[in-house]
């Protein structure tokens, strides 16, 4: 279990392909506000990013169907207002308690 996720090998990969389809189907702007988005500078505010359409802390899931392309700015925007399920247990952590009788 990676505390990081977006860091991880599998991210990397899955990301790029979103990106590499968008560029593949002429998607040259972003869907949320039109800006043109910039594949090869992800640090720009227009920098294409790919976004979880269902944030992973509600239950959205890392395939295909649930990722989109949005730039930078409006993934930045998205992902303050997504407040993670408070339900959600933050780790499920093994129950150490001991009994000395
Ligand atoms: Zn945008």
């Amino acid at each position: 279990m990676a505390t990081n996720r977006t860091g991880t090998a599998k991210w990397k990969h899955l990301r790029r392909e979103v990106l590499q389809q968008a560029i593949n189907e002429g998607v040259t702007h972003c869907p949320r506000c039109r800006v043109l988005l910039d594949y090869r500078n992800g640090t720009a505010m227009n920098g294409a990013t790919v976004d979880h359409i269902i944030a992973y802390a509600r239950g959205g899931s890392d395939r295909r169907e649930n990722l989109q392309v949005l730039c930078r700015r409006c993934n930045a925007q998205l992902g303050k207002k997504a407040r993670p399920n408070p339900n959600r247990p933050k780790s499920v952590s093994k129950i150490t308690t001991t009994i000395n009788w």
